[in-house]
């Protein structure tokens, strides 16, 4: 039975979120339909609740970070079933262009990111196209499902940048991405891998989480970093924050011949200076890279299952989709949680 009427917490003007009664999403032919059970809060849904992102999207369900079970499926929909525990991924493009071929989804003219640019998992139920759910069974719960979507965008980026075995690698930033790069990072076999953070809590969770070293006096940061990669700089440097200033830091922080990945995001009209002759010459390389798609989801999600990522900082504070709005006003209060989870419905 699929109810006419649904809860949802729906963004209606920046810094606003109201819970309403809204119709179930209608899902075509080529769709499911998914009972949301858990959603985390992404830095994307905090610069859309801010107004910075989406802004013309609004009113607007956010939330993309979800898992749930499949209530219903479409009529042309023959691999997937009722009852199904699922996770998405949410770039949805025209499935046939040179970018989408090519699982870049993001340049796809025609992009759509659900609860982005389109309704999300805020809510008791989700339309997503089927060729984009991934059913997952029993092997890991609601709270480590819903984190699939974050790590397949670190699992993307270290793809991009090439990271291999023994390589050095600087962290600007240990907030939960930043977080999950020094895991990624170490898992894949990066030495030494450092972080740069300034808040002690988050610091210290970043040693826990795999960084051999933290620098937490950003003055003293380029000395440290020398003195840890044998006086060269890093082989990799990953800004994580956004912040001009930390990206012009981080071109300094790579050796000669080291890469560069552009991850935080600044706004549209953020620029900084490079020397061009420097990268030419010293064979550098700057990167950029923003979400996981595709292979990258069935790779986190691969990742997750076989528990190779410490979740606990993202998973243990959860509230109810009610709260939203008194959560979103006190996202920043407690920095040990990385995440924060919306519980929508039993499992
Ligand atoms: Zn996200
Ligand atoms: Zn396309």
């Amino acid at each position: 039975m699929i109810p006419e009427l649904m809860k949802a917490a729906v963004l209606t003007a920046p810094k606003k979120f109201e819970i309403q009664q809204v119709p179930v999403p209608a899902y075509g032919d080529d769709e499911v339909l998914i009972r949301v059970t858990q959603c985390s809060i992404c830095g994307t849904d905090v610069h859309i609740y801010n107004g910075h992102y989406s802004r013309d999207k609004l009113p607007l369900i956010p939330g993309h970070e979800f898992t749930g079970e499949i209530l219903a499926v479409g009529r042309n929909v023959s691999t997937l079933t009722p009852g199904q525990r699922v996770i998405a991924d949410i770039n949805i493009g025209c499935g046939h262009c040179f970018y989408c071929r090519r699982n870049e989804l993001l340049n796809c003219p025609e992009i759509r990111q659900l609860g982005i640019h389109t309704n999300g998992a805020f809510a008791e139920y989700v339309a997503v196209p089927a060729r984009l759910v991934i059913p997952f069974g029993d092997a890991i719960p609601d709270n480590i499902a819903c984190l699939t979507e974050p790590f397949s965008c670190v699992v993307r980026a270290s793809k991009k940048i090439g990271l291999k075995i023994a390589e050095s690698v600087v962290v600007i930033g240990a907030g939960p991405v930043g977080n999950m790069h020094i895991q990624m990072a170490r898992l894949l076999g990066a030495a030494p891998v450092i972080a740069v953070e300034l808040n002690p809590q988050r610091a210290e969770l970043a040693r826990r989480c795999g960084a051999d070293k933290v620098i937490t006096e950003p003055e003293r940061a380029l000395e440290q970093i020398k003195q840890f990669t044998e006086g060269r700089g890093a082989d990799v440097v990953i800004e994580s924050v956004g912040h001009p200033e930390l990206y012009k830091q981080a071109l300094t922080f790579m050796r000669p011949g080291g890469r560069l990945l552009a991850f935080g995001l600044t706004d549209a009209e953020t620029e900084i200076a490079i020397k061009p002759l420097e990268i030419i010459l010293q064979e550098q390389m700057i990167q950029g890279s923003v979400a996981g798609m595709g292979e990258d989801m069935h790779q986190a999600l691969h990742l997750l299952t076989h528990q190779r990522f410490i979740t606990s900082p993202f998973c243990e504070a959860v509230h109810q989709l009610e709260d939203i709005q008194q959560v979103f006003s006190s996202l920043f209060a407690n920095p040990q949680h990385l995440k924060i989870q919306l519980r929508i419905a039993q499992q």
